[in-house]
């Protein structure tokens, strides 16, 4: 099976959350379980001084985009773990700056133009690179709108347009929403900005249209795929997905284990594992050290998070606050950045209690590694948690989560009770209601656990002894992988494509593909009307700019045919025509030879 796998981060060439993680670890994971996974994402500009032996297999492949030819080049590298990737190359396009997704929180900059111009290139990579995928797994809002074009545009006329599609949501916060005068100028066509198409609400939105038209829906939790069933945790599209629900599945991450593994992670000063944990005592001292805080013997609780309210830590602030009034052994350490309020109040928390609370209000990869080693708790009450990462982390370091049940938290987290200490499954604890007396109540049942080492051990030994790996969610993605081919055809989004939108394709444009030089892929040849008396033909060739061709006009009403001299590199002529008459257009070389032929379009009525 031979599966593309579209992303706008992965991990470690580009990541700004845990979407470059998944995206990172996951293909990897499908390779070795006898996949053909290859991974295509934009090339930004922080992306290149990060590639190892890239070369350029395709150039000046033609991509329609707002009107006109934007062609990109196509590299080829690998990721750490072998894993063939192909980076988009425009730089017009993708190096305008260099924040993925604009410089201005949530204001995602250009990203219309940016990731509707990648969905429309990522669906002409394949036959740039030289292959035809069963599988085009799609990711987040910045690829969705991939699914939609492959069932509606020109690109369903496309050899991928027999692939079927699986659309994953990492995060529903976050959709892609744009007013629909940028998807305009983004080159969408107007019979896809339709609310209930590629409109949500009345403005565009880009996973929706996704949503709507991938042949399987996938988040990463089963927890999270039922709760965004529900207005609580849809975003707003809670209807839409209930619609689907029958296609919607949860797949929980896994974790890539030899990055995060205590034994080796070269950010720690000491190792450890489950077998021989001298370490994890020396990394809490190191810890105690490094944050300035008082030596104990009792338990180090730790955060390593964004700060921002989905995480729920201010149930943290408050719950932590009355702990460490009432006990002076506890510590706190929590590493993150993020919104002002959430900064200050911990700014706050360690004023209050100095030497005993310690916040680091910052990105930093190695001291987060520190944290989870050194703690003996990590809390993580997050509101919502689609998957979630770090109570993965924090279990593998051991130590123990005390996480809210939401989400991947009450899939990967085992809840601490009579039953499964007794039979030696529990891995964490987990509360319910989103408030600090919740979280607090929960606290104070993990300190009293922590008082009784032999069977906090217990814990700690399940939790790093679970299996985390990517390989049971690669086998999970493999069999969705053969349910998607299955629904490819006959599925819901297949019946909504037909119901829905015209049979015609939306644009005009042929992607034949009659004699493709090597390194090559979409020829094209379109026919534009411009009014009733003017029909524009646009092309693109994979031919020297210079050499010649001929332009063939044929009125297929009066059989009348008009033939003229153009160059490659010219991309277009306007021929005079009759109203309402149907044309073909044929491009063909100097010596006569046919190279493509266009669709039959008809020109407009006159008006009156
Ligand atoms: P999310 O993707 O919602 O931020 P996850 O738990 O899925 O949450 O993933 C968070 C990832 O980012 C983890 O790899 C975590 O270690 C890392 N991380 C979060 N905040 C920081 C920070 N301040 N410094 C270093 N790493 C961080």
């Amino acid at each position: 099976m031979l599966v593309l796998f579209a992303a706008s981060e992965v991990h470690p060439l580009a990541k700004t959350g845990g979407l470059a993680d998944v995206t990172g670890a996951l293909p990897g994971s499908l390779r070795a379980l006898g996949l053909d996974v290859r991974v295509v994402m934009p090339l930004y500009p922080g992306v290149r001084p990060k590639l190892k032996n890239a070369r350029r297999i395709a150039e000046h492949v033609p991509c329609p985009f707002a009107g006109s030819n934007r062609p990109f080049h196509l590299l080829e590298s690998t990721l750490p773990d072998g894993t063939p990737i192909l980076l988009v190359e425009n730089g017009g396009v993708f190096e305008a700056e260099d924040a993925i997704y604009g410089v201005e929180p949530g204001s995602y900059g250009d990203g219309h133009l940016r990731f509707a111009y990648f969905a429309r290139a990522l669906l002409r990579v394949p036959a740039a690179a030289g292959f035809t995928p069963d599988i085009l797994h799609l990711n987040d809002w910045q690829t969705a709108l991939a699914a939609l074009l492959l069932r509606t545009g020109v690109e369903k006329n496309f050899p991928l347009a027999k692939a079927a599609t699986l659309l994953t949501i990492h995060n529903l916060a976050y959709q892609g929403v744009f007013p629909v005068a940028d998807l305009r100028r983004a080159g969408i066509a107007d019979a896809l900005l339709r609310e209930g198409v590629l409109l949500h609400a009345g403005n565009g939105n880009l996973l929706a249209g996704g949503l709507r038209a991938a042949d399987r829906i996938s988040t990463v939790s089963r927890t999270y795929a039922r709760e965004i069933l529900s207005a609580e945790f849809g975003n707003g599209l809670e209807g839409l997905l209930q619609h689907r629900a029958q296609d919607l599945c949860g797949i929980a991450n896994g974790l890539d284990t030899s990055v995060w593994n205590p034994a080796t992670d070269p950010h720690l000063s000491h190792h450890y594992d489950v077998d021989r944990m001298d370490g994890k005592t020396a990394c809490r001292n190191a810890l105690l050290a490094r944050a300035r805080l008082a030596p104990t013997d009792g338990p180090i609780f730790g955060i390593v998070s964004r700060l921002a309210a989905q995480k729920g830590l201010d149930l943290a602030l408050e719950a932590m606050d009355t702990v460490l009034q009432q006990r002076a052994d506890v510590r706190l350490v929590v590493l993150g950045s993020g919104e002002p309020r959430l900064e200050a109040g911990f700014r706050a928390l360690e004023a209050r209690h100095s030497g005993r609370a310690a916040a680091r209000l910052a990105f930093d990869p190695a001291f987060a590694s520190l944290v989870e080693a050194g703690c003996d708790l990590f809390l993580m009450p997050s509101r919502c948690e689609p998957c979630g990462l770090n109570q993965l982390i924090s279990m593998r370091y051991g130590t123990p989560p005390i996480v809210r049940r939401t989400g991947g938290l009450a899939d990967t987290v085992t809840d601490t009770t009579e039953r499964t200490l007794s039979d030696g499954t529990a891995t964490g604890f987990a509360f319910e209601a989103p408030t600090a007396a919740a979280l607090f109540a929960r606290i104070q049942d993990a300190l009293a656990l922590f008082a009784d080492k032999p069977r906090f051990a217990q814990l700690i030994q399940r939790g790093m002894s679970e299996d985390w790996t990517w390989k049971r969610s690669a086998q999970a993605y493999a069999a969705l992988y053969s349910e998607a081919s299955n629904a490819r055809i006959h599925g819901s989004a297949a019946r909504w494509v037909r119901d829905i939108l015209p049979p015609d394709p939306i644009e005009v444009e042929l992607p034949i593909l009659p004699h493709v030089p090597a390194g090559y892929g979409a020829n094209s040849l379109r026919l534009m009307p411009r009014d009733p008396e003017t029909l524009a033909v646009l092309w693109d060739l994979a031919l020297p700019e210079h050499a010649e061709i001929v332009l063939e006009l044929t009125d297929l009403e009066c059989a009348g045919s008009e033939r003229r001299a153009a160059r490659v590199l010219e991309r277009q002529a306007f021929f005079t025509t009759r109203p309402d008459t149907r044309y073909r257009a044929r491009l063909l070389t100097s010596g006569g030879q046919e190279l493509l032929q266009s669709t039959v379009v008809r020109t407009p009525r006159r008006r009156g």
